[in-house]
């Protein structure tokens, strides 16, 4: 346990009752030696179980008799390079040190850089483990006098804080003074502003003609930009903020979280064609003191060009100043982003605040040091050790070559802080993935062993590590995403995959149509359209509809060849590219997205507007080819085709695409875990950020009686792959 204030809690607890002793980390956790009588000592393992400080975790507590000195309390100093310490995330600035910013008496008033126990910078400013000051960015800033005698006292709430610091020791602006930059943001300028794990871009999110110059800067046509607000109550005028999303957006994670925009309307340019906002709240003094008075939110977006890493200099960003400051950053994270399903957070982008936390092994799973090397998109990485697995921050997509670089950095740079040294590398089987030949070169440089690991038995499987499915117990893994190497070689992406953590087999799931124009189809929802469509029907018969005079108007000649398949139309069995299909149906972008999974998004966007009670449910059918039950199609298309045709709105169409969707899924999923003797279903891969489609397949099958498990901590999306991966890899290992 690392940088939560655990030690001087123990200090202080045993102070309180009068017991002598020791704590100190060890590899293997907190040892504490206590010397006193039996009830304060009982006293003290109840008072560690029930009010543990904010940020420790403790998994358990075993008492053993034992030599201890008889007089005071000391904490003694981490045993450096323990195999199993963990590293800390960055948390939140507190309540107790925003309260001191904010106040003209407190000496730390108006001080960016203050931090405690339970709050401050940790895993980017973390040089090497365990977690003390001299092995911080802080060491450059030896402690004054009131800051050292904080440290020493056993009494106060900054005893043995590694990264405390007052602007008489601490960090300081280099650039921008504090009111400087904020009368730059008022005036509709941009500002850079240099936060945890990088560089931020900032504006007045009501000022259009501000957030349109940084759209323009970054490259970023439409995917929205994430907003920071002083408060929560001036998040109220534009959001809808539950309880849950309360909780969420104070928690000491502090990450993005989505809600439906509600109220006054913020400058076009935020978020284009969205009804879901991402905000956060200040996620340290610095933020907090930017922000204060400001009554309004600001776009609050990594300083990246599309495509690129968050950047760790302010060099070439376009902002009219910068908000610098004189510690270093020394490793990456982007702010975390998060939604709420059922009332529950569930993780999209896992990244400051919540990694590089620890995840726990399944039980039962083989302890096996694995480096798992995650996918292509969303890229993370992974590392199993000492019953836990470590997932790396979201780096981004492994296209941008510097993007290439920061991940690379991140496999090598946080790897030699664990000071892991694998027995394995496990790798996605898509033979032109960079991350998967990466595995394959440290593997074959080192002579280890390279564990492949199809990238949907990975989802299902990190889905199952996360609620802790025992090793040896099977599931029906639902694996619903855009596009992933199959066992086969062919491509797949709507997968009913019979699952333990050693073995996948593909027992259903959608039939494969071609992606004309291939990696294009991910880009143009048309070509869905035009695939699906020819899939099912002949000319004649579409000729029923007026979707045939549109798709009649595209390069028919070229296309219809191609639907027999080819080197430019590999045929794949995609869910992301059915929600595309629809998407284009319904007239959502006639030409092409920004992204990939746009249109998906924006279709929800539209179910959420119909009525998902009043919905019909279409005709899908339900068919055993060469072993595997799949999906039929016709009877979806022709019955979406006819409601269009009666007049029916594109939020009708959506909803009632969701809900045959959900039961099609359903009715497979019973059949398969019948005929299976399974209790469980586990839902993973990117489609499950639909919160509809989510909540619709979840509660009917646990109507069914069956177990559902889901993700919460861990992104479904390829962020959790490398999770996946790593468990997958200690199975196939076996026992050491
Ligand atoms: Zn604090
Ligand atoms: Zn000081």
């Amino acid at each position: 346990m690392q940088g939560v204030g655990f030690r001087p809690f123990v200090a202080r607890l045993a102070a309180d009752l009068g017991l002598s002793g020791s704590v100190r980390n060890d590899g293997a956790g907190v040892r504490i030696a206590l010397a006193g009588p039996q009830a304060a000592r009982d006293a003290f393992v109840t008072a560690l179980r029930e009010r543990p400080p904010p940020l420790a975790r403790i998994e358990g507590v075993s008492r053993a008799p034992g030599p201890v000195a008889a007089a005071g309390f000391t904490i003694e100093a981490s045993a450096p390079g323990a195999a199993c310490t963990e590293v800390p995330p960055d948390a939140a600035v507190c309540a107790d040190c925003a309260r001191e910013v904010l106040d003209p008496a407190d000496r730390r008033f108006g001080y960016p850089f203050a931090s405690c126990t339970a709050c401050g910078p940790r895993y980017t400013v973390l040089a090497a483990l365990p977690f003390d000051r001299a092995r911080t960015a802080m060491a450059a800033f030896p402690l004054c006098g009131a800051c050292a005698a904080e440290y020493a006292d056993p009494a106060d709430r900054r005893c043995h804080a590694q990264t405390l610091a007052c602007a008489a020791c601490g960090p300081r602006l280099t650039a921008l003074e504090m009111d400087e930059a904020r009368a730059l943001l008022r005036a509709g300028g941009v500002l850079a502003v240099k936060g945890l794990g990088g560089f931020q871009l900032c504006a007045d999110a009501t000022n259009e003609p501000a957030v349109a110059r940084l759209r323009a800067w970054k490259r970023r046509p439409r995917r929205p930009f994430a907003l920071m607000a002083h408060d929560i109550g001036i998040i109220t005028r534009h959001a809808a903020v539950g309880p849950a999303a309360r909780g969420a957006l104070q928690s000491v994670e502090r990450p993005i979280v989505l809600l439906p925009a509600v109220g006054e309307p913020l400058a076009p340019s935020v978020a284009p064609g969205q009804r879901r906002l991402g905000f956060m709240l200040p996620t340290t003094p610095l933020h907090l003191l930017l922000t204060e008075g400001l009554d309004r939110p600001i776009v609050a977006t990594s300083a990246n060009r599309s495509g690129a890493p968050i950047a760790l200099t302010p060099d070439g960003l376009e902002a009219d100043g910068v908000l610098d400051h004189d510690r270093p950053i020394l490793r990456r994270a982007d702010d975390a982003v998060v939604q709420l399903v059922g009332g529950a957070v569930q993780v999209l982008r896992r990244a400051r605040g919540y990694a590089p936390g620890p995840l726990p092994l399944p039980p039962g799973l083989p302890r096996r040091a694995v480096l798992a090397l995650g996918g292509h998109l969303k890229a993370t990485v992974a590392w199993s050790r000492c019953g836990q697995v470590v997932l790396s921050p979201h780096i981004g997509d492994l296209d941008h070559p510097d993007t290439v670089a920061a991940w690379t950095e991140t496999v090598e740079g946080l790897g030699a802080l664990l000071g892991q040294d694998p027995e394995a590398a496990a790798v996605d089987l898509h033979p032109a993935y960079r991350s998967s030949a990466w595995g394959r070169r440290w593997a074959a440089d080192h002579g280890r062993p390279v564990v492949e690991v199809q990238h949907h038995h990975a989802h299902i499987a990190a889905c199952m590590a996360e609620a802790g499915v025992p090793a040896g117990q099977r599931v029906l893994g639902l694996a619903l995403d855009g596009l992933g190497y199959g066992a086969d070689g062919t491509l797949w992406g709507g997968e009913l995959l019979l699952c333990t953590y050693g073995r996948a087999e593909r027992v259903g799931g959608l039939p494969a149509v071609p992606l004309l124009g291939g990696d294009r189809a991910a880009l143009e929802p048309w070509r869905n359209l035009y695939a699906h469509l020819r899939a099912a029907f002949s000319w004649d018969e579409l000729g029923r509809w007026a979707v045939a005079e549109g798709l009649q108007a595209r390069p028919v000649a070229l296309l219809d060849p191609m639907m027999a398949g080819g080197p430019h139309a590999p045929p794949a069995s995609s869910a992301g590219r059915l929600f595309d299909a629809v998407a284009a149906a319904v007239g959502l972008f006639p030409e092409r997205v920004s992204y990939e999974g746009e249109a998906a998004i924006a279709l929800e966007g539209l179910a959420e507007e119909g009525d998902l009670r009043a919905a019909p449910v279409w005709p899908v059918s339900l068919e055993v080819r060469d072993g595997r039950l799949v999906f039929g199609w016709r009877g979806l298309w022709a019955a979406l085709l006819d409601a269009l045709e009666d007049g029916a709105t594109p939020a009708e169409v959506a909803a009632a695409f969701h809900r045959t969707l959900a039961d099609a899924l359903v009715r497979a999923a019973t059949r398969l875990c019948r005929a299976n003797d399974l209790r469980a279903v586990a839902l993973s891969g990117g489609c499950w950020q639909n919160r509809t489609l989510h909540t619709l397949v979840a509660d009917a099958l646990q109507e069914r009686g069956l177990i559902v498990h889901h993700h919460r901590a861990v992104p479904p999306n390829d962020g959790g792959l490398a999770l996946g991966q790593a468990v997958v890899a200690a199975a196939r290992l076996g026992a050491p």
